[in-house]
């Protein structure tokens, strides 16, 4: 048995813009007299005219996503773009973090995701319309699927993912979501036992480096998807790891030239 486990966001879908128009209502709620997008409500209807407008904000947006690790991160990127704060790496991030939790964390994530779970139940197909597929990703996760038994964990929502997955016919077997754990780990160790396989069968591939480490050492074979949420001190650091690193272009050969 050979089993792919794939993370959703940065690897099947690119949830960047959907984060972005969610998040900023969450902001502009508890800061109310931010200047971010001209202090305006983002709506389906302005929001790409705001895009174009506020580019250096999307622009800014796009290049600290490498950086979020939760929910509560989002709200933490526009604090850092609304502030003019410059942050270089992890760290840095992780210490404006630590400082803006007590007080924000819980009325932040709870307001980001009650606002996914409302556009998600009223407006399903302004939804999807945010959420791009990856689309040459997608046609070969579909090809692959007579090779490996396909599962997905996700720190999203199963049943978002699974709208998504509907929309584009992938059909995994397992999906693994924020509610089990933030930690992959856990994730892989669940799939593990549910289908009675080895971490050496596991085949996984995410965006975010961080747990690859150790799930290496416990024989899962792991893949960095470049095309998702990370930047060249990440991409280094998986090099660093051994981890074999995927393009759009070398995807479905990497993924078939296994013996
Ligand atoms: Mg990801």
């Amino acid at each position: 048995m050979k089993v792919l486990t794939l993370d959703f966001d940065g690897v099947i879908a690119d949830s960047q813009m959907e984060c972005l128009f969610l998040v900023s209502h969450t902001y502009l709620k508890f800061n109310e007299n931010t200047k971010l997008f001209g202090g305006q409500a983002l709506t389906f209807d302005n929001f790409d005219g705001l895009k174009e407008k506020y580019k250096e904000t999307t622009e800014k947006w796009k290049s600290l996503r490498p950086y979020i690790v939760d929910a509560f991160c989002y709200y933490v990127v526009l604090y850092i773009i609304d502030k003019n704060i410059t942050v270089s790496n992890q760290e840095e991030f992780n210490k404006i973090r630590e400082k803006l939790i007590p007080g924000n964390y819980d009325k932040c994530v709870e307001h980001f995701h009650d606002g996914r779970y409302n556009m998600q139940r009223g407006h399903l197909r302004e939804w999807l319309k945010l959420e791009t597929p990856f689309r040459k990703i997608i046609d070969e996760i579909k090809k692959l699927e007579n090779k490996y038994t396909i599962t997905i964990a996700t720190n999203n929502k199963e049943e978002l993912v699974q709208v998504f997955l509907d929309e584009y016919g992938i059909k995994p077997k397992i999906i693994t979501d924020s509610t089990l754990s933030s930690n992959k780990i856990e994730h892989l160790e669940y799939i593990k036992n549910k289908l009675k396989a080895d971490f050496d069968q596991i085949y996984f591939v995410d965006d975010q480096v961080k747990h690859f480490p150790k799930l290496m050492a416990l024989g899962v074979k792991c893949y960095l998807a470049t095309w998702g949420y990370n930047n060249e001190q990440q991409i280094k650091e998986a090099k660093e790891h051994g981890v074999t690193l995927l393009d759009e272009d070398n995807f479905y050969k990497e993924l078939t030239n296994i013996s």
